[in-house]
């Protein structure tokens, strides 16, 4: 754990275990830490607020731009302990780092861009001035399936704002997180100002951190289970609130679009990080003139993607994060199957040679989905692509907004007009047309309804990290 500058046990000496997903090998093992670490963690975060809150936005956007050279030149040696760590393709893990780094000097950048407004008043002898102050210490919470760029993501901006942070990482990739503490300690982050506590028992924690009247802000990404119980929790002591929940998104092929080109698009983006990504397509509607076509080409495309430990060559859908991932997926699936689907390629767990050793879940094609299936409701976070014809391109909108999640959705089309006028009726934070990467750090990122609060990414994304001050000055 890193506390007040410092590499740390827990207080009790506990420590857990590290697995690679792939292959069962133990990684290592990391500190166990309980609230009282957390409490430790916490006061060197609020006793180094003042003084970094206090350093210029020229010094802070110094350090990060350090920070990310940093990661820059490390960019290998992280790629490898992600792949080893989370499971992705080692290409997957090269390009996470890429965009874990932009987030760091996309906030150097922005710190500079910092200002305030001079405002007008209703009496000649007042003048007012409105400026942004950063929130105090932040408390973030993140997950293992982007295990550096959801850090970066939270750290840049609050550091960037002037706030000192205590971070939580998913117990699956505490050594993920430890590669990124370590690129900000290296890059000259003063002792106190990013602090990181690991455990296998993130609830006591996340009690601590919602909790404590010293910690300004969550941000947290997770499940929206975990985030309704930690927003509830900090709303209690009236704590800023940014929360990145699950997804559940709706890909539209429309009717003029072209399916082979759709359908190149939606196995590349499903198979990303086997599934488990909160902007995957869970709901792929296709209209029915094009189904053939594009379930061919998808199924021709998922059958070329090779499963396996993501360190080796050529491998395109590395492991889940666990098993109970893996039963997840495969009930949602035999569900599927049993209520009339068809699983054209894939469909079940792989077991064969090295892969017992590992959670894999064979990249799948669903057809014939319908809105009585789990799958219809439930995110999946696996490698599966249930396709749902449907016939009247003026409702499909409305089929994709069927749902409690509002954080990604994606259409094809080649009509301007429906492009546009389908972005406006989608529910969803983050919307790709004809594109299957609508992220980027100069952009925000984040949900509607059950999938969360707030904006991660673009100037949105510092100003979560921000108040703003009002001074009224009699002239
Ligand atoms: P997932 O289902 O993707 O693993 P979770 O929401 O369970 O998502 O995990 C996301 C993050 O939330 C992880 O860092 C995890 O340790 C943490 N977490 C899970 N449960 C709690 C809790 N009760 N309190 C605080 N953090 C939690």
């Amino acid at each position: 754990m890193f506390i007040n500058g410092e590499w740390v046990d827990a207080r009790s000496g506990a420590t857990f275990a590290v697995i690679n997903p792939a292959n069962g090998e133990h990684l290592g093992d990391v500190p166990d830490g309980a609230r009282e670490d957390a409490e430790l963690a916490i006061t060197a975060a609020d006793a180094a607020f003042h003084d970094w809150s206090m350093t210029t936005a020229y010094e802070r956007a110094d350090v990060l731009m350090g920070a990310w050279t940093l990661m820059r030149e490390r960019a290998d040696a992280l790629a490898h302990v992600m792949t080893a760590e989370q499971g992705k393709p080692l290409r997957a893990s090269a390009a996470e780092v890429a965009y874990g780094a932009d987030f760091i000097r996309w906030f150097a950048e922005e710190a500079r861009r910092l200002t305030g407004e001079w405002l007008p008043s209703a009496r000649s002898n007042q003048r007012f001035l409105s400026v942004q102050a950063p929130v105090g210490v932040v408390a973030a919470i993140t997950p293992w399936n982007y295990p550096m760029s959801m850090l970066t993501r939270k750290m840049a901006p609050a550091l960037a704002a002037g706030c000192t942070v205590v971070l939580k990482p998913a117990e699956a990739t505490p050594l993920n997180a430890r590669a990124i503490f370590e690129v900000f300690h290296d890059a000259g982050v003063p002792p106190g100002v990013i602090n990181m506590i690991t455990t296998s028992q993130p609830a006591p924690i996340g009690d601590v951190l919602t909790t404590d009247p010293r910690v300004a802000k969550l941000t947290f990404t997770g499940s929206t289970a975990v985030g309704r119980v930690l927003a509830s929790a900090a709303g209690g002591s009236l704590k800023r609130i940014s929360v990145e929940l699950g997804g559940h998104a709706p890909f539209i092929v429309m009717p003029d679009a072209d399916p082979v080109h759709a359908a190149k698009g939606a196995a590349a983006l499903k198979f990303l990080n086997a599934g488990q990504a909160c902007i995957s397509p869970n709901r792929i509607y296709v209209h029915q003139d094009h189904v053939e076509q594009f379930t061919a080409t998808m199924v021709e495309r998922v059958e070329r993607v090779k499963t396996g430990n993501g360190s080796h060559e050529g491998i395109g859908c590395g492991p889940l994060v666990n098993d109970a991932a893996v039963a997840k997926v495969e009930a949602q699936v035999d569900d599927a199957v049993a209520k009339g689907a068809s699983a054209l390629v894939g469909g079940s767990r792989l077991t064969d040679g090295e892969l017992a050793a590992g959670h894999f879940f064979a990249p799948t094609v669903l057809s014939g989905v319908t809105t009585d299936m789990a799958i219809y409701r439930e995110e999946t976070f696996g490698p599966v692509a249930p396709i749902i014809a449907y016939d009247d391109p003026d409702t499909v909108v409305d089929l994709a907004n069927d749902t409690n999640y509002g954080l990604a959705a994606y259409v094809y089309t080649n009509d301007l007009s429906t492009a546009l006028r389908t972005v406006e009726a989608l529910r969803f934070g983050i919307i790709g047309v004809n594109d299957v990467n609508p992220t980027s750090a100069s952009v925000p990122f984040g949900g509607m309804n059950d999938s969360g609060l707030g904006r991660e990414g673009a100037r949105e994304g510092l100003l979560e990290y921000l108040e703003t001050k009002t001074a009224g000055i009699a002239i």
